[in-house]
């Protein structure tokens, strides 16, 4: 099964792809993290990835495309993978049409004032990625994961002018990627400010209807 996650940034992607992996047999495949991590390890194009994303910039599409497709052709195309973040403009979506079949597009709705704070407000763990936020999740030690005792961090692009231009850049760019899937039946809308149980029951329940 393949499954792709649209939502604005601070919809809870991540969080609804910790519980897939966790729970089902699934890959997580986030652009955002991979080009975070060939930033931290200086990979390839890792400075063109660095000036677009510190300034909350979409990636060229070429780019992006690219990196896509290699990280694709490391598993086997029988593999479920979730893909989070991507695509992110209907010129990755027809991109992405051209390599594999998707099973649905499961698009969180989170209303724009609760965004704000899920992004500013969050926090994630140096050492085991778990992610916090200040507001709603907070760890049980100030700026301290629970599970690994180590430091949290924040994002350099959740700083609050460069969410403004992310959150822009998501309604003119992404939003339209909402009709292109509906337009295909592949759409399935998950109201994204419920509780995280109550979400996850939803996606469970989804992946069950599309596993018989
Ligand atoms: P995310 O972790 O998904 O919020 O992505 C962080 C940043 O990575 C974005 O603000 C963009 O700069 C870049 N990025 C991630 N995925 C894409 C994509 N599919 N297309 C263009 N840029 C992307």
């Amino acid at each position: 099964m393949k499954i792709i996650l649209l939502g604005a940034p601070g919809s809870g992607k991540g969080t609804i792809s910790e519980h897939i992996i966790a729970n089902h047999n699934f890959i997580h495949l986030s652009t955002g993290n991979i080009f975070r991590k060939r930033m931290d390890e200086k990979g390839l194009y890792w400075e063109e990835l660095n000036n677009y994303m510190l300034k909350g910039k979409l990636v060229p599409d070429d780019l992006v495309n690219k990196i896509v497709k290699s990280e694709l052709l490391n598993y086997s195309p029988k593999q479920s993978y979730i893909l989070d973040g991507y695509p992110r403009t209907i010129e990755q979506a027809e991109f992405l049409s051209t390599i594999t079949d998707v099973d649905c597009a499961i698009y969180l709705d989170v209303p724009e004032t609760v965004l704000e704070k899920r992004l500013t407000g969050r926090r994630i763990c140096t050492q085991c990625k778990k992610i916090y936020n200040v507001y709603f999740s907070p760890p049980k030690n100030d700026g301290i994961c629970d599970i690994e005792n180590a430091v949290l961090s924040q994002r350099k692009d959740d700083d609050p002018t460069v969410i403004k231009e992310r959150l822009q850049l998501y309604k003119e760019s992404t939003m339209p990627l909402i009709d292109y899937y509906a337009n295909k039946n592949l759409l399935v809308t998950i109201f994204g400010d419920k509780s995280k149980e109550s979400i996850n029951k939803e996606v469970d329940e989804l992946i069950a209807k599309f596993s018989k």
